[in-house]
């Protein structure tokens, strides 16, 4: 019988799935946690994946006529009290600056100066509605000055109490889009064409497939009138919101006088909307792709599509390889994938073989192509894709190079199949109660984590629903833009329904 093959990442995902994730965070050097509670170190392998998030995104954001521009990261508390549902959503997690200066502590060490209290606390932006607006409000007065559209990328600090490596941090990176309309049509379409944004983002460029819907009012930003979010599946059967765009109606508008004088000359409130994705995107990616011997980047956003990694024992053999592996390389980055050049990275670190090539397994990068002597006088290329696994296979020099771009494209649309195909195989329809615990409640006692998925169930958006859904730890996910509903029968209440929710345990 073969041998059960060891995995690089320890615990499994069947063993442990939370510590798996920690691990594969370490294991693919994508960060660390730090002496901050709650914050994290970013390292360049996890750097470089953000930054090229940022990059598909933000070439997204101008394509549909959005610019960058950047606010303080201090917001006065007064700012947060003229909208009274966004106060009350954030408060809770505000972290507040009181003072500009430290003095030494009679005590020992130092102190806060008691002479340096600030007038005013400042909030450290959670995130940049009100500082924002207080700001539009001065470049708002006419209907020429519209619509306004921004995009801020920034960090945010929500004093979170349960964080997790990128899923859920104190301080996050992200982006923020705040746009201002002269007509409610306008505003609605703005928000929904982010979500569009966000969504294709997502499934072409993370391979990560996504639900668009809209939150109910329990789930909503504070202070919006609608909300939508991308709702992704993980591996272990719990979904991520992974991005939300918000309709804000008038009513930050009205909290800070964004006014503008109409066509006909009356004056008259704005529409504004905002949406955001943030570094929660790369956990979402882990636990979408990664597997047992840590990550798999989806070749759009791998920092590095190849990697190559010379092998040679002594000078000699040493002075034949590396000048093949450095015209390979040039070979490979005169072509394209996806409209850029294919990002090579040759690895000539000394050190042992097998240890640097697992190194590049866990970090996910989609092919690694090993070269030795005997490579070298065949002219090919000893070739392992990521997402496959398996030993890899040796591949003539020519044909690999010829291939490159439409191998890297196979590999971005099989990640994305295979996590469709995953989700698909835990996503079911119910429409009976006791079917919908039985879902929700684990059922085999040596793998009490295998349970539940997504269900589409009928409902109505009242709190009413939302003791049964306490005690099973599930959550409304969305109720999605693009169902194929008949009306039913709420299966919590009993009462007529328009169309089904999607209901999951949840990060
Ligand atoms: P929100 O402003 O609450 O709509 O959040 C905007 C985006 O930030 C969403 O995509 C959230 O998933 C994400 N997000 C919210 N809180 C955190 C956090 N503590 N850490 C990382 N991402 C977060």
């Amino acid at each position: 019988m073969a041998k059960q093959p060891k995995s690089a990442i320890s615990p499994t995902r069947a063993e442990d799935y939370p510590e798996w994730y920690q691990q594969v965070v370490k294991a693919a050097d994508l960060a660390e946690n730090s002496d901050v509670r709650g914050c994290m170190v970013i390292k360049p392998w996890g750097y470089a994946i953000w930054e090229n998030i940022q990059k598909n995104l933000d070439a997204r954001f101008k394509a549909t006529g959005h610019e960058n521009a950047y606010f303080p990261l201090f917001i006065p508390m007064s700012f947060l009290e003229k909208e009274a549902e966004h106060v009350e959503g954030f408060a809770k997690e505000c972290a507040v600056v009181t003072h500009h200066r430290l003095e030494p502590d009679p005590a020992g060490g130092l102190r806060p100066a008691p002479s340096a209290e600030l007038q005013e606390p400042l909030i450290v932006r959670p995130t940049s509605e009100t500082i924002i607006g207080a700001t539009f409000a001065r470049w708002v007065e006419s209907h020429r000055d519209l619509p306004i559209l921004i995009n801020q990328w920034a960090n945010v600090v929500r004093w979170e109490m349960r964080t997790r490596m990128f899923l859920r941090t104190t301080e996050f990176l992200w982006q923020e889009g705040h746009t201002v309309h002269a007509t409610e049509e306008e505003a609605v379409a703005e928000t929904r064409q982010m979500l569009d944004v966000y969504a294709d983002f997502a499934e072409n460029v993370m391979a990560m497939p996504v639900i668009k819907g809209e939150k109910t009012s329990g789930e909503r930003f504070p202070g919006a009138v609608a909300t939508y979010s991308i709702e992704a599946m993980m591996q272990d059967r719990k979904a991520l919101q992974a991005g939300t765009s918000h309709f804000l109606g008038q009513n930050f508008a009205k909290a800070q006088e964004i006014k503008f004088q109409n066509v006909a000359g009356e004056l008259e409130h704005a529409w504004t909307t905002s949406w955001g994705v943030s570094t929660r995107l790369v956990g979402g990616l882990i636990m979408t792709h990664a597997d047992d011997d840590g990550l798999i980047v989806p070749p759009k956003l791998a920092p590095a599509q190849v990697v190559l990694l010379p092998i040679y024992r002594n000078e000699e053999e040493a002075a034949k390889v590396l000048p093949y592996v450095e015209e390979l390389k040039q070979e490979l980055e005169a072509q394209e994938y996806a409209g850029e050049p294919v990002r090579v990275k040759v690895d000539n670190r000394d050190m042992r073989g097998g240890e640097k090539k697992w190194q590049w397994v866990k970090r996910g990068v989609p092919i690694r192509a090993e070269i030795g002597p005997r490579d070298v006088a065949e002219d090919g290329v000893f070739v392992s894709r990521r997402d496959l696994g398996g030993k890899g296979q040796g591949t003539p020099r020519g044909e690999f190079i010829q291939r490159i771009s439409a191998t890297l494209n196979g590999i971005q649309q099989g990640l994305f199949d295979r996590a469709a195909k995953a989700r698909d195989e835990v996503t079911v329809r119910i429409d009976d109660l006791d079917e919908f615990k039985e879902f929700f409640t684990p059922q085999n006692e040596d793998h009490p984590e295998i349970h539940g998925g997504l269900a589409y169930c009928h409902f109505v958006d009242t709190p009413e629903i939302e003791e049964t859904l306490k005690k099973l730890k599930v959550t409304v996910r969305c109720v999605p833009i693009d169902g194929d509903d008949e009306p039913g029968t709420c299966l919590f209440t009993g009462q007529p329904s328009e169309k089904r929710a999607v209901f999951a345990k949840a990060y």
